[in-house]
């Protein structure tokens, strides 16, 4: 039996492209956005209390990876793309219901509005629920995940000292952490891990309006080419 569900809100987040959105929350703390919350959830009294709370469980939709036919196993790109896991044991994108969830910062609370940081989600993600952390239950200190037992291995990031300048002055235009956001986003290597990176091999991603550049000169380095206005 179908159940229908309805959005109560929209991130308005710095990512606008799936490529090189960390693959969890709070790994790029300078990842922010802004949820900005649709009637009749937008006048305050929803959001009352919340001030007190310093992170919270978004349940939204990965509304640009919902699929028809529902898989049983995916190859989650951790695990190298090559090896596949049930979907129940992996937070890969590509689920029954197309439903995620992720802990974020709580910065600040407005009718209508909830500044977050520490996001993993794209632009125009539709939202469909809000609940406080709790962190004696929702902290399990003798939990394990023998799948993803630790953060990703990160990756020297370097740049060119054009980008950095690009960098500083779009960050100060943009009044947002633009070089520690590109800093963290890419220190996770965004790249496929089945993917060889050769030298002159450029990749790209769009963090708030600026298009970043890059190019891996050697394996486990990052270098940042360029950092323009999309
Ligand atoms: N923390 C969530 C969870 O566990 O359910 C998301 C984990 S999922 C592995 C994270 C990836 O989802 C990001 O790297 C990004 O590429 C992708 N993503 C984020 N928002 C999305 C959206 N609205 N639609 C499709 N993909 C999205």
């Amino acid at each position: 039996m179908p159940y229908s569900v309805s959005p109560i809100g929209f991130v308005r987040s710095c990512f606008k492209e799936k490529f090189a959105i960390p693959r969890q929350p709070q790994l790029a703390p300078a990842a922010r956005g802004v949820l900005e919350l649709v009637a009749p959830f937008d006048t305050g009294e929803a959001v009352q209390g919340l001030e007190q709370v310093s992170h919270v469980w978004l349940l939204f939709l990965f509304h640009q990876a919902l699929e028809d036919r529902p898989r049983l196993k995916v190859r989650p790109p951790r695990l190298g793309g090559n090896k596949s896991v049930g979907v129940f044991a992996s937070r890969a994108t590509h689920r029954p219901n197309g439903i995620g969830q992720s802990v974020v910062k709580l910065d600040a609370v407005e009718p209508g509005r909830l500044w977050l940081s520490g996001i993993d989600l794209l632009d125009g993600t539709p939202v469909l629920d809000i609940k406080p952390y709790v962190p004696y239950a929702d902290s399990v200190a003798s939990a394990y995940n023998r799948i993803a037992d630790a953060a990703p291995r990160l990756i020297e990031v370097h740049w060119l000292d054009g980008a950095l300048g690009q960098a500083r002055s779009h960050g100060l235009r943009l009044d947002q952490p633009l070089i520690e956001l590109i800093e963290q986003c890419l220190a996770q290597d965004p790249r496929p891990a089945y993917q060889v990176p050769a030298p002159e091999r450029r990749y790209g991603a769009r963090f708030w309006d600026v298009d970043v550049r890059w190019h891996y000169p050697e394996p486990g380095k990052i270098c940042v080419l360029d950092v323009v206005a999309a």
